[in-house]
């Protein structure tokens, strides 16, 4: 089968041997498409893969074999994520799903820029979804982006209306401010580029420009009574966020990073103790966080319409390209009809 593989740092299209069932439980998943994730980018471009790796895991596709205790059928057409927590470890018992060891270690098989893949008993169970109608492929793989999202939102425990800022409207931004709107929240969120301020603004996050950082701290601040916002969810990794965060939060509130920055900074030590912040990190959903954000899409209160841009499976390199140089928001590689 054909799969767009990671090798030489560099993507290349190669025929792989295709997964089969071979008696385990589980399902065979021809993939109609697969999100490109802000995290494969990570992988690609530091490095982080061995050579012959298939990235992707935002997928969406068709059930063609299954031998399953589930109500899944051949035919069924269905969305899923890739990883999924055991319950019980110490990590998963305070929550922490995502540090959880077997969390890591389960995995769609190859991975999600393939033809098609193997999905376990136990992923059919807790993260596998039927494709609602009223939503296209493209649209329901925000699935797990947006699960990662739900969950994020959830560890801070705001109180409704917290006025809360979301820097970086990259598509994570979009789909974040979006998630804290259903969740009640009175959503703020600036980015550099005019094009994704104005596609905030348009499903109802006030959405502003962060070029001038005094200019954002005045108007943070003309906005919250002159004591910054209760929470800041920095969603893009460029240095000059973390600045921007400490400088925009109030007094007693929360930094949630959902970011990797390029340099290891440390931390704001003072800042934190002078000011009593909350700084957390979040990472990747657990199978109810899943459920929450299917719910988010299916009821139209994460809308998602027409901001991907869809690749042939042979242009995975170019989705990868395009993204990085911001040419495109989300890359969508579409693997058959
Ligand atoms: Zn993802
Ligand atoms: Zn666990």
């Amino acid at each position: 089968m054909k799969a767009a593989i990671f090798k030489n740092h560099k993507i290349e299209i190669t025929e792989i041997e295709k997964p089969s069932l071979d008696n385990k439980k589980g399902a065979i998943v021809k993939l109609s498409g697969c999100g490109l994730c802000g995290s494969d980018i990570v992988k690609y471009r530091e490095n982080l893969v061995k050579d012959g790796t298939v990235l992707g895991h935002e997928i969406v596709g068709e059930i063609v074999e299954i031998d399953s205790e589930t109500n899944f059928k051949i035919g069924d057409r269905i969305v899923s994520s890739h990883h999924i927590p055991c319950f019980e470890c110490v990590y998963c018992q305070n929550k922490n799903y995502s540090m959880c060891k077997h969390f890591k270690e389960t995995n769609i098989f190859p991975g999600g820029f393939a033809e098609y893949i193997y999905l376990s008993e136990e992923h059919l169970k807790n993260v596998a979804h039927l494709i609602p109608n009223n939503l296209t492929d493209m649209e329901i793989a925000f699935y797990e982006p947006l699960g990662c999202c739900v969950r994020a939102i959830k560890r801070c425990e705001l109180k409704e209306n917290s006025k809360v800022i979301v820097i970086g409207l990259g598509s994570i931004g979009f789909i974040m401010a979006q998630g804290l709107k259903a969740f009640g929240m009175d959503v703020y969120g600036c980015d550099l580029i005019e094009d994704r301020i104005t596609l905030a603004k348009n499903v109802g996050i006030k959405a502003f420009s962060s070029n001038d950082t005094q200019q954002t701290v005045d108007f943070i601040k003309s906005e919250t009574n002159d004591l910054g916002a209760d929470a800041i969810f920095m969603t893009s990794g460029a240095d000059a966020t973390i600045d921007l965060a400490l400088k925009t939060v109030r007094s007693g509130g929360k930094i949630l990073i959902f970011a990797s920055t390029p340099k290891n900074f440390g931390y704001a030590n003072n800042e934190i103790y002078y000011r009593e912040l909350t700084v957390l990190g979040s990472y990747s959903p657990s199978p109810k966080d899943l459920e929450d954000s299917y719910n988010l899409l299916k009821d139209g209160k994460v809308n998602v319409h027409g901001i991907s841009t869809i690749f042939n499976i042979n242009d995975t390199q170019k989705a990868f390209d395009d993204t990085i140089s911001n040419k495109v928001y989300k890359a969508y590689i579409k693997i058959s009809e």
